[in-house]
């Protein structure tokens, strides 16, 4: 008997549930991956490019055994079944909004090849860890410890199933260009390696050390996770044989994750909408220049133009900064968040509808266990406490990279701005005051 496995995003051989459903059911296997237009389109050039070499990788370790096609999966997978006959097609499960709707849409249209999902690109399922009274949790830590209890399996077994060699395999397209912007290698063996060497060298420490964005602290494994690359239940088995702080600091990071799958499981709208709809009525500013000076890393606040920059250079950027960014532009620029939001799916190779709406809801103050909307992350002395030294800064600002020490956060104190580098386009002090009265107008 044959069964197809079809790759989302769960680009990896080992530890992958699916692969074991598949090879329990068919001695065959075709292996498939539809290039979905309606998922390609939004994503910007990194993602893509590192979405199409993780699909490389998974084709090399399959020796070229995996079938790549373009189109809508609703008529690719069954056209995909049964060209091989199979019986079954087996995914795992995906609960995000665009991906369940399309999933129901393909069961539906494979009328009697049998739909399998097994796993899901979390430790714990979103939408299986609720209250007492069945509802589901709103903040954090009750949420962690929930889950802590709840638990999850070992990482699956290897398996080894008899790859189906596809008649027509197509082909992974060309990566789009992206002149100068470094990727991280991409695939499950880059994954692998990037976690043996964190926990090797860098482990220690990170849970101090992870809000530093002048050093290499953190895993880095984030556009791994996000295509599947190494599924966190890997990375917490590595974990529980291990004790202390920087472990505890980590698997609640890893938690975070799961938190907002969770969140976005129960309120698909929040992808679009406040969580928190009271702030429907908050008032905005129109999107002017200041939107383009904070997209382009001219906003004359380094840490905020040193985290922009990287975004666009790198498609990546330290967590600390995220928030800095953030809160930039919904408190300091009072734009709404979704447009920060937008702008980072698009450059971000990790881009994640959960992870990143949700934490742009977190930093704006309208989603659920939210930093409180008064407090206000002041870009200057953000950059003193977390890049103390200013190194970061000087990395991504060269206009900067003349001055010593945390002087470089602020540049407006110097005799003369260095060339090139702007005035700040707001004081920070006044608009703080003008997103608290805005905030206090909506009653909170
Ligand atoms: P580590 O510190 O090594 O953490 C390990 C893993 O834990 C990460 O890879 C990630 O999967 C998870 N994690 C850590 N922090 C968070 C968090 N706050 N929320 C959810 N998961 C977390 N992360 C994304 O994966 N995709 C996004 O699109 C995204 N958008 C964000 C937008 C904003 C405004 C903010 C403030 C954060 C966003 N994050 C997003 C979360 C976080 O910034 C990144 O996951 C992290 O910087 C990735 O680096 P790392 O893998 O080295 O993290």
């Amino acid at each position: 008997s044959t069964a197809v496995l079809w790759f989302r995003r769960d680009l990896r051989l080992a530890d992958l549930p699916a692969l074991l459903s598949a090879g329990e059911r068919a001695s065959q296997v075709l292996a498939l991956y539809v290039l979905d237009d309606a998922l390609l389109r939004p994503s910007g050039k990194p993602r893509v490019a590192f979405l199409y070499g993780c699909l490389k990788a998974l084709s090399d370790s399959l020796d070229g055994r995996l079938m790549v096609v373009h189109g809508d999966p609703v008529r690719e997978v069954p056209r995909a079944a049964a060209s091989v006959g199979a019986e079954s097609v087996h995914v795992s499960t995906e609960t995000a909004p665009y991906g369940s709707r399309r999933d129901r849409a393909v069961a539906e249209a494979l009328g009697d090849v049998e739909w399998v999902e097994t796993g899901s690109p979390y430790a714990v399922t979103p939408g299986r860890i609720t209250k007492p009274d069945g509802d589901s949790y709103r903040v954090f830590s009750p949420f962690y410890r929930a889950w802590c209890r709840h638990g999850w399996r070992a990482p699956a077994a290897g398996s080894t199933v008899e790859w189906i060699e596809p008649e027509r395999p197509g082909r992974i397209p060309e990566a789009p260009d992206l002149g100068a912007t470094p990727l991280p290698p991409p695939g499950e063996a880059a994954a692998h390696d990037l976690w043996e060497s964190f926990l090797d060298d860098d482990l220690r420490g990170y849970a101090t050390d992870r809000d530093r964005p002048d050093r290499p602290a953190t895993t880095r494994l984030s556009p791994y996770l996000r295509w599947g690359c190494i599924h966190p239940r890997t990375l917490l088995a590595d974990l529980e044989a291990r004790h202390g702080k920087d472990v505890e600091s980590l698997r609640s990071e890893i938690a975070w994750r799961e938190f907002y799958a969770d969140l976005l499981f129960h309120r698909p709208e929040t992808a679009r909408r406040n969580y928190d709809r009271r702030f429907d009525d908050l008032r905005y500013d129109k999107p002017a220049t200041t939107f383009d000076a904070w997209r382009d890393g001219r906003t004359g606040y380094p840490i905020v133009d040193a985290g922009m920059r990287q975004l666009l250079a790198e498609g990546w950027m330290h967590n600390r900064v995220r928030m800095i960014v953030a809160s930039f532009l919904v408190k300091d620029l009072h734009l709404p968040w979704w447009l920060g939001a937008r702008h980072f799916m698009r450059h971000l190779v990790d881009g994640d509808l959960a992870s990143n709406q949700l934490n742009w809801q977190w930093v704006a103050g309208t989603g659920t266990d939210p930093a409180p909307f008064f407090r206000v992350f002041n870009p200057t002395t953000q950059g003193e406490k977390f890049d103390p030294h200013g190194d970061y800064v000087r990395r991504y600002v060269p206009e900067l990279r003349e001055i010593g020490g945390k002087a470089v956060h602020q540049p407006w104190k110097l005799p003369s701005l260095p060339r090139g580098y702007p005035e700040p386009i707001v004081d920070h002090a006044e608009e703080r005051k003008i997103a608290l009265t805005r905030f206090n107008a909506i009653g909170k």
